[in-house]
């Protein structure tokens, strides 16, 4: 490895480059050539190198390594991470009532702030460079910490002005206020970081939402050219409570279709428990939807992703949040995601379809997928001249991935966490050979778990003793 550090071009070569291009190009032996904070030259080693040749760049060799797009995580709750295992194997009202609802309605925003510190270590460790709050505590807490990650990422308060059995310090807050809220930390974050940060507005579900909210929403999202992020159809009491209450024959989305919600900046999370009339209406009206398939398993169920895929839906991928995951890995998810959805086939005719959801459709929805959901594929989510430098390189010389007989098949069904050894975001390098390099980890690993033990203390979360503890 030889570094000149006076050019500010650096070339990254002897790789092979899965570009997610839209020829999905793949350099077997090839380079990326970056400035500042975007991508000058992808191609052929040799010819990147005679490119820059008179440029004295930065030249480092990766000796045979992958680079692959960052990876962007559509549903993430960063405020839950100091909440990890809080709420395993407990029934859904056990969950929210009892657990998330007191956790987060006790946060500071310092709490807030170590959480997402805590929550982002673990994100780039999983390659991602980009991902969407799905609506959490203490947005400028968020906001100061992926300042100092140096990841980048679509920030939403959690909302709601109705519904049963919430904690009082939420309970009276007016639609007004929940709106005026979102606009001031719009005005107050978004395009922070050197452009890394933008604000959305967020609906935490409809059950917790009145129709003046979702509309206000909508038409705050479209004066501030901006995205909506909304939990959707997650479980089937929750279309059974939209039925019952809103005179709609059918459950959530035919609802949100109904009162003109459903926009191409709606991201819709989950999406579980839909019919394939609403599948099509989620496609018209070009709703982006978060597909997360642990906490689908864990919590709601099978999710119709290859339906929503086969018509055209732009499905990505999350990870959801601690309580409901516990890990915050995109490299997991991909792996279940493909795997799950195979299953499903079985499940649904009562014959196996390995063909579903194959490794290439997987790394879509992880890269360009994601980017599209986030509504910022223009700059990210591919490898390209002229976007940014956000990318990851996998190390694949172990006993994880070896031998490789498919590189694809084996990102998607061998890679583990620990093959990704350097994350760049904007141009910069945020975590090389396994360290990050913005954040002290072991500091906010100490932090995060005096702030975890005293956030539970008060909230009054105690979980009952399991097995026979001496
Ligand atoms: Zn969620």
């Amino acid at each position: 490895m030889s570094i000149n550090k006076l050019s500010s071009v650096t070339i990254l070569h002897n790789a092979l480059v899965v570009t997610m291009d839209p020829l999905r190009r793949v350099f077997r032996d090839g380079a990326v050539a970056f400035e500042k904070d975007s991508i000058k030259a992808i191609g052929h080693s040799k010819e990147i190198l005679l490119q820059f040749s008179s440029h004295s760049p930065n030249i480092i060799d990766l000796n045979r390594q992958f680079i692959l797009p960052g990876f962007v995580n559509t549903h993430v709750h960063t405020s839950q991470q100091l909440g990890r295992g809080i709420a395993d194997d407990v029934d859904l009202m056990t969950w929210l009532h009892k657990r998330i609802w007191p956790y987060e309605s006790n946060m500071t925003e310092e709490d807030s702030y170590i959480s997402t510190l805590l929550c982002g270590i673990e994100l780039i460790h999983s390659g991602v460079t980009c991902f969407a709050e799905a609506g959490g505590q203490h947005v400028s807490g968020m906001a100061r910490a992926v300042e100092e990650l140096g990841i980048r990422a679509c920030l939403a308060e959690s909302i709601m002005d109705s519904g049963e059995g919430l904690p009082t310090s939420w309970s009276n807050r007016t639609t007004g206020e929940c709106i005026q809220s979102q606009k001031n930390l719009h005005k107050k974050h978004h395009h922070m970081a050197e452009g890394r940060i933008r604000i959305w507005f967020g609906i935490r579900q409809i059950m917790n939402a009145t129709d003046h909210l979702l509309m206000e929403t909508c038409n705050a999202a479209k004066e501030l050219n901006t995205g909506i992020h909304m939990h959707v159809a997650e479980i089937a009491y929750e279309n059974q409570v939209v039925k019952d209450t809103r005179s709609v024959e059918h459950g959530t989305v035919r609802y949100l279709q109904k009162i003109g919600f459903l926009q191409k900046n709606v991201l819709a999370a989950h999406t579980v428990w839909v019919d394939d009339n609403e599948i099509a209406l989620l496609s018209q009206a070009e709703v982006k939807v978060s597909h997360c398939p642990a906490a689908a398993m864990r919590m709601l169920g099978f999710a119709p992703v290859k339906e929503m895929l086969d018509v055209g839906i732009c499905v990505s991928l999350g990870t959801d949040g601690a309580p409901s995951n516990n890990r915050m890995s995109i490299v997991d998810e991909m792996y279940l995601a493909s795997l799950i959805n195979k299953g499903r086939e079985v499940f649904k005719k009562g014959t196996t379809n390995p063909t579903t959801l194959p490794a290439e459709t997987v790394l879509t929805m992880a890269t360009i997928n994601g980017a599209r959901t986030v509504l910022w594929d223009n700059e990210i989510g591919s490898l390209e001249i002229g976007k940014k430098a956000d990318m990851i390189i996998v190390d694949p010389l172990s006993w994880t991935m070896m031998p490789i007989a498919d590189w694809i098949s084996s990102l998607v069904y061998c890679m583990r966490t620990e093959n990704i050894v350097s994350v760049i975001c904007n141009g910069r390098w945020i975590m090389r050979d396994r360290k990050i390099l913005t954040v002290d980890e072991e500091k906010v690993i100490l932090m995060a778990k005096d702030a975890s033990a005293e956030l539970l203390r008060r909230a009054d979360i105690q979980l009952p003793q399991r097995m026979n503890v001496l």
